[in-house]
This record gives structure tokens, C-alpha cells and sequence, in this order.
């Protein structure tokens, strides 16, 4: 295996395993979130092994990124619920893309689509039942749902699914979560009334799959367990494992004298006479600049500090006066699955204030993906 500069290794079999644990959770078919390019891991290898680990659909946002994994092969069944204006619903439809429809607007477009294709359109009705971001909005469903029926009853559409987004699925004992799954099936109920043939119904995101099994319908729609980190860590990590390692070589080691500055404005200075190493990773490639001086690096099973300002494409550590014995070439583990005491992208999370599913899905494009194991690689 060749050694790029910077690398995020995934581990299939790592991602196969979350989808086991997942299905024995929820007890339920697996619809697997593989948007923003599977969470930064590569959409394509991780649609492949999920779905061969036994999860049985896919679900992305936008419509190109659906169409990314037909291009690739992957010919298992793709929702896609997040349209604009200029959102291509003919070339999903020609690819056998499930659209998922949060107003009449985009419901009109994509039945004006599926005429002019001359082919029905797989519809899924995106309900707000509570979230109020996508969706539906409540004071329009009747309407909308009428819209539907009508379609499906024409065959310009089939609505195959009722879906819905929680608002608080990380806070499992909140009664808006039964609330929602609730309204959720009254929708579902009212378009079977209507006469459209009982749709499925799916509402359950990562922390709802891992807490309230109660609330799986016909699917659940995990994403960030599939990579192994647990939504909701106060409770538990499930035995979920992470799947990526965010590696880089040390570019170069390098003495400094007490007293030196190191990186822009010197927020940093020695205090010793001490060895820096010049890591090839930046905030382009994902490291939060609010980490400069708030990470550690892990090379050969030691830590190292991060010191100064974390730049675009570069960071420094501190090898201390001895140069821990680290020598160019050598690899830095950024953040991994913490096992072998190394650093986490939940550590860096929680010292930048947010979650890590920002840290995964912010690896940027010039991280070189590598894959282990699976079937994907
Ligand atoms: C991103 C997303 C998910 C997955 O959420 P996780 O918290 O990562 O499990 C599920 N459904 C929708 C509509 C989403 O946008």
C-alpha cells in the first residue's frame, strides 16, 4: 500500500459490523444514510458494504448524489429527499431514484417530470411532523396528500413511502419523539384511506435505532453509527466501532531554541530548547483551527502536543527536547478508533464544541481514502 501524504483509512469491516449491530437493535430492514459522501468515508465502497452486510436501501439528500451511485453501479433501491429549484427529477426518475417530497411545488415537478419521462416517478412523502426544517408542513399535508393520491391513482406517480426527520432522537425519553412517530403514521393512515396502497413508513435516525426500537416502522434510517460512533455517548456506544483513522506523515523534525514563536502569531513558544515535527494537515483537510493547541497526535504508541496555529495544509507538534525518537516518514495518527489510547474525532468534538459527525463529514477532499477489509475497496 502506497503512503500518502494524509489518509483517512476506513475500515469495511468495521462498517459491516455497525450495520449488524444496528439491524439487532432496531429488529428492522436498514435504509443506510450514505449523504456528504457516506459521511466523509467514501459513498460508493460504503454503499457496497453495507449492503452487503445486509442493509437493504440507501438514502442520500441530493439527486447528484444518488446519481453518483447508480454511475458507480450500485443498483440497490435510493432515496433522495433534499430538491431545489433546479433539482433534475427526470434523470432521477430515468435512474430509478425514490424522490422524497417536502412540499406541492416539488410534488407538481417531479409528477410534470414523470409525464414528459412517460414513466412513473417512486414518490416518498417527506412529512414535518415536528422537526420544522424539510418536509411537508403540517397545514398543508391534507392538500398534499389528496395531490398524491390523485397522482398514484393516475400513475404519473407511486407513492411507496411515508417518511419523517426527529427533532430530539438523541434525547430518547423526550415526548416529541412518540409525537412525531405518531403524526407520522396518521399520515401514512390518511394517504391509505385515500386509497394509495399502505406505504412504508420510516422516521427512526441513529440515536432512535439505538434507544427506542419502539419507534422502527418498516425501516430505520441510521447514518452515523453505520461509521461506528454512537449518537448518544452519555448513554453508551452500543459496541458500534469507528470505522476511520485520520493518519498523516511527518513531513519534517526539525530543533528549535527556547524561546522561539512557532506558526502564525506565535501563539506558541518554547519554553525549552525542544524538536518540532510539521504535520501535512490543515483546516483544508478537516482539522479545526479552533483545535490549535488542543489536539494530540499519536506516533509510535506515544502522544505528542500539537502547539501553535493549525494552518490551511500544515500543524506542528511538539517531539520535545529528546525528538521522541520520531524520525520523517514516520505516521501520525490524527484521530482513530481510540483503542490504542490515541486520539478520537469525539475528542476533537468535544474540544471544539460541537459533534463528531462534523469532524467526520469535514475530512476534505484531499485526504486520500483508503480501504481495508470489505467488499468495497
Ligand atoms: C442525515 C439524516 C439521517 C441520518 O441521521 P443520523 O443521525 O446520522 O443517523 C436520517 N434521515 C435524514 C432525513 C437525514 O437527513
Amino acid at each position: 500500500m502506497s503512503s500518502p501524504a494524509l489518509t483517512a483509512t476506513i475500515d469495511l469491516d468495521a462498517i459491516a459490523h455497525n450495520v449488524g449491530v444496528l439491524r439487532a437493535a432496531s429488529g428492522t430492514d436498514i435504509l443506510a444514510v450514505v449523504k456528504a459522501d457516506a459521511y466523509g468515508h467514501g459513498a460508493v465502497p460504503v454503499a457496497r458494504t453495507v449492503i452487503a452486510a445486509g442493509a437493504t436501501e440507501l438514502g442520500v439528500a441530493h439527486i447528484s448524489e444518488a446519481l453518483a451511485l447508480r454511475a458507480a453501479g450500485v443498483d440497490a433501491h435510493v432515496t433522495s429527499w433534499l430538491h431545489t429549484t433546479g433539482s433534475d427529477f427526470a434523470a432521477a426518475i430515468a435512474a430509478g431514484i425514490d424522490i422524497a417530497v417536502s412540499s406541492q411545488r416539488q410534488l407538481d415537478a417531479v409528477i410534470a417530470a414523470a409525464r414528459v419521462m412517460g414513466s412513473p416517478a417512486t414518490v416518498t412523502a417527506k412529512i414535518d411532523s415536528g422537526l420544522n426544517r424539510s418536509g411537508i408542513g403540517e397545514e398543508t399535508w391534507d392538500d398534499v396528500a389528496v395531490s398524491l393520491a390523485k397522482a398514484d391513482a393516475e400513475g404519473s406517480i407511486r407513492v411507496r413511502a411515508v417518511m419523517s426527520h426527529l427533532a430530539r432522537g438523541d434525547e430518547p425519553d423526550h415526548p416529541l419523539n412518540s409525537a412525531q412517530a405518531e403524526r407520522t403514521d396518521a399520515a401514512a393512515a390518511l394517504l391509505t384511506r385515500l386509497g394509495v396502497a399502505t406505504p412504508l413508513i420510516h422516521l427512526a435516525n441513529s440515536p432512535a435505532v439505538l434507544t427506542r426500537p419502539d419507534l422502527a416502522r418498516d425501516l430505520v434510517r441510521p447514518g452515523i453509527a453505520l461509521y461506528g460512533r454512537t449518537p448518544v455517548p452519555a448513554i453508551g456506544d452500543f459496541g458500534l466501532i469507528p470505522a476511520m483513522t485520520l493518519t498523516a506523515e511527518v513531513a519534517l523534525v526539525k530543533r528549535i531554541a527556547a524561546g522561539q514563536g512557532v506558526s502564525y502569531n506565535h501563539t506558541w513558544t518554547a519554553p525549552v530548547d525542544t524538536t518540532i515535527a510539521v504535520l501535512p494537515a490543515g483546516y483544508a483537510d478537516g482539522v479545526p483551527r479552533a483545535l490549535s493547541g488542543r489536539l494530540q497526535v499519536l506516533i509510535n504508541d506515544r502522544l505528542f502536543d500539537g502547539v501553535g496555529r493549525v494552518c490551511m495544509d500544515q500543524l506542528v507538534v511538539d517531539l520535545g527536547p529528546d525528538g521522541g525518537g520520531v524520525a520523517e516518514g514516520d505516521r501520525a495518527e490524527l484521530f482513530g478508533t481510540g483503542a490504542a489510547g490515541g486520539p478520537t474525532a469525539r475528542d476533537w468534538a468535544e474540544a471544539v464544541d460541537t459533534i463528531d459527525y462534523e469532524i467526520v463529514s469535514g475530512v476534505g477532499g484531499r485526504v486520500v481514502r483508503q480501504y481495508v477489509g470489505g467488499v468495497g475497496g
